[in-house]
């Protein structure tokens, strides 16, 4: 028997999200609809979506585009620190060690899934540096493979620009497997003073 068709439709939006599948999304569905605070759920996510938008400099989700740290004049607009996800920002800022700007990358290459980084903002970041201005790129993805991988893909993306750039890879004192967010102050004043220049090997444009 099929279901109501406005319950079909709910799952099927459970559906898109990632890693969930028709069971789960199922699942999910008839919890909503069991939960009480299900409309103030559904107020939530509607009120995120019309009062937050992607910050059009870092691609970070803010209130206003641009954020508060891309229009703050006394940031340094010379250094962009590339890092996963917002809460990167948040952890890196609670650090209090970095006075440059970010680019937020929302995502990590995951190898094992075989996804090539499509979805994740690199070419923001790309043509970003390409207007100019920017001295240096600190890549602050997770210490991991998928960290590893996201670092290596960013370095390759920038190795397009005419004008290369300078890029650096947060090092030293970063536990191997470890997540930026989870970091305290000191491991990200050893890693940003420690960090370590990238080869950039110039390859030309695609299609030049
Ligand atoms: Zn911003």
């Amino acid at each position: 028997m099929a279901y109501p068709e406005p319950l079909e439709q709910l799952i099927a939006s459970f559906e898109r999200f990632p890693g969930v599948g028709r069971r789960t999304a199922e699942r999910l569905a008839f919890h909503v609809l069991r939960e009480p605070s299900a409309r103030e759920l559904a107020g939530a996510i509607e009120r995120a979506l019309r009062e937050t938008r992607l910050c059009r400099e870092c691609c970070n989700v803010a209130r206003s585009s641009p954020c508060e740290l891309c229009a703050d004049p006394k940031r340094d607009s010379t250094l962009i620190c590339v890092v996963e996800q917002p809460k990167d920002v948040e952890a890196i800022e609670r650090a209090r060690v970095f006075r440059g700007r970010y680019h937020v990358l929302m995502g990590a290459l995951n190898p094992a899934e075989g996804s090539e980084g499509e979805q994740l903002f690199v070419a923001p970041l790309v043509e970003r540096v390409a207007r100019g201005g920017v001295a240096e790129v600190i890549l602050a993805t997770d210490p991991d493979a998928e960290g590893e991988a996201t670092a290596r893909l960013v370095l390759e993306a920038l190795a397009v620009l005419e004008q290369p750039v300078r890029v650096t890879r947060m090092a030293r004192g970063l536990p191997a497997g470890s997540a930026i967010e989870y970091l305290h102050r000191g491991v990200f004043e050893d890693a940003l003073e420690g960090r370590i220049e990238l080869r950039l090997t110039r390859r030309p444009a695609p299609g030049a």
